[in-house]
């Protein structure tokens, strides 16, 4: 058993501090629904706290500090990571239900990673200068000061992590507002920073809802810069709030990405490729393939092979190393999701697959778990088909031309990502460059290397993060021009 904090206080100025107010919010295990412990639930008092922190920090020994000092805090916190690294997978696995083979394989390794990525990157980044006839000019980059770091529950401290280290390699300093469902690892966060030698104030960590949280932290005067990932209602918000106060602002939002199968595909490996697209983190994802392209004339056979694989995966125990399927992160999701399936079914949708909570026994039945669900037969522009569910719920339609796949493809508000499947390499080339999505995988899902850019297009976002892209926008350029005549 992991030693899960009682009382999950804020993270303000370098010390673990009660809300202003004292209020305090249970945090659930959702595979039980058995209390965790005590949450603060912060408002704008505790906010002003954490940015007034932030903002004396920047004038303190850290707004001092060159690259190569950063970049070994950086490298220093990635070591606390892994020093505690078999505590945070349990901690994060108890606090979104997801199972221990997930947090230890893709949550955890993934924080240490983007910790010691943008160690390196930070190291090796170098600015542009441009010689003109007479004069010289090179860029700087400068630090924005405070920046506001807002995070979803689905993968807490990797994407927590990921705002974080590239913020603290260009000099910020920043106030994280995790999501109130998963405070666990963000609120452990704070003293592996601490004993890494990172200086008071420069990461501060604030609990509560958005409302009273997220709202007025992107509304503060002193905050430089939003960088939000969450759903596309939200970010609307943030976009609004950060325009009112000319802030930069980077969304990374919501996904109804389109996975297509075509007949030339390599069946064995795509099969296990799209169950992969379609359930990794019991489908809360950004990412997951919720929307299944299978080309006509292989799609029974190609949903009959992937539905008995669905069924077949291990639900249950998230701390049972044999579970990859584990729980939804809240009772209110697991709600949400089974709206849309009895949406899909009142639409005419048939369920291959799944469609119910499955029967755990005690004490999982009294948790959020949902079964993998294949639903076949709904209209492509069906409700199901077309929102985003965030759940391990598929919904599958036939084509039978590229022209047709691509526009089906395209007909989501959404462009966050896609996954083509086909063994013709003209093919793939042709589609990917007319899906309307910031990535497209072709024969993969989710194989990321962090340089790349990494964002959405339409309703999905604003802007990229990743390698270079993270550290421009945490910072600002401004040229020098020198006169050589
Ligand atoms: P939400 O948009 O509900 O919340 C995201 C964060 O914003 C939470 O910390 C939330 O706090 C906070 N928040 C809520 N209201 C405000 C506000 N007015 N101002 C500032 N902050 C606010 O998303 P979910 O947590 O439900 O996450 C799921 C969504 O995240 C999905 O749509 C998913 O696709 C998207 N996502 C996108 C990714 C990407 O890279 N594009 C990656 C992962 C997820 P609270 O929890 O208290 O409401």
């Amino acid at each position: 058993m992991a030693s899960i904090p009682s009382t999950i206080d804020n993270f303000i100025d370098g010390t673990y501090v009660s809300p202003v107010s004292g209020r305090r919010m249970p945090d659930l295990d959702p595979a039980t629904s058995q209390p965790l412990g005590e949450l603060a639930l912060s408002g704008p008092e505790d906010v002003d706290a954490a940015v007034s922190a932030a903002h004396a920090a920047l004038n303190g020994p850290w707004g001092r500090t060159s690259v190569e000092e950063r970049a070994a805090v950086l490298d220093a916190i990635a070591d606390g990571i892994e020093a505690r690294f078999d505590e945070l997978i349990l901690l994060e696995s108890y606090d979104t239900g997801k199972p221990v083979w997930t947090s230890r394989n893709i949550d955890i390794a993934r924080a240490v990673s983007n910790f010691r990525f943008y160690a390196g990157a930070v190291r090796h980044y170098s600015t542009d200068t441009h010689s003109m006839a007479g004069a010289l000019n090179y860029t700087l980059r400068r630090r924005l000061g405070v920046v506001a770091l807002i995070t979803p529950w689905n993968l807490p401290l990797y994407l927590l992590t990921w705002k974080v280290a590239p913020a603290l390699a260009m000099g910020n300093t920043v106030v994280c507002k995790p999501s109130e469902v998963t405070p666990l690892t963000a609120h452990a966060l704070g003293r592996i920073a601490r004993e890494a030698g990172l200086p008071d104030g420069v990461l501060n960590i604030v609990h509560g809802l958005g409302a009273d949280v997220g709202a007025p932290l992107c509304a503060h005067p002193k905050v430089k810069a939003i960088s939000f990932t969450g759903g596309t209602a939200t970010g609307h918000k943030v976009a609004a709030a950060g325009a009112a106060g000319l802030k930069k602002v980077s969304l990374e939002l919501g996904g109804k990405n389109p996975t297509m199968v075509f007949a030339d595909c390599d069946l064995d490996r795509t099969v296990d490729g799209v169950l992969r697209a379609s359930f990794a983190n019991q489908g809360q994802v950004c990412l997951c393939g919720e929307r299944l392209l299978v080309e006509d004339s292989i799609a029974d056979a190609f949903v009959s092979r992937l539905s008995k694989q669905a069924a077949a995966m291990e639900i249950g125990d998230p701390r049972s190393p044999e579970t990859r399927f584990g729980s939804q992160t809240s009772l209110a999701h697991r709600d949400k999701i089974e709206s849309y399936v009895q949406l899909a079914r009142d639409a005419g949708g048939r369920v291959v697959t799944g469609g119910e909570r499955p029967s755990l026994g005690a004490p999982w039945d009294d948790g959020a778990f949902y079964a993998p669900t294949i639903i076949d037969g709904l209209p492509s522009d069906s409700r199901p088909a077309l929102e985003e569910i965030f759940g391990p719920v598929v919904t599958v339609h036939r084509f039978s031309t590229d022209d047709e796949a691509v526009a089906m493809a395209n007909e989501v508000e959404y462009g966050l990502s896609s996954s083509v499947w086909t063994s013709n390499l003209r093919r793939a080339h042709h589609v990917a460059a007319q899906i309307e999505a910031g990535t497209v995988w072709v024969n993969t899902w989710l194989k990321r290397d962090l340089r790349v850019p990494f964002g959405g297009m339409k309703a999905s976002g604003v802007g990229r993060e990743g390698g270079r892209y993270s550290l421009e926008f945490f910072s600002e350029p401004k040229n020098v021009c020198i006169d050589l005549t």
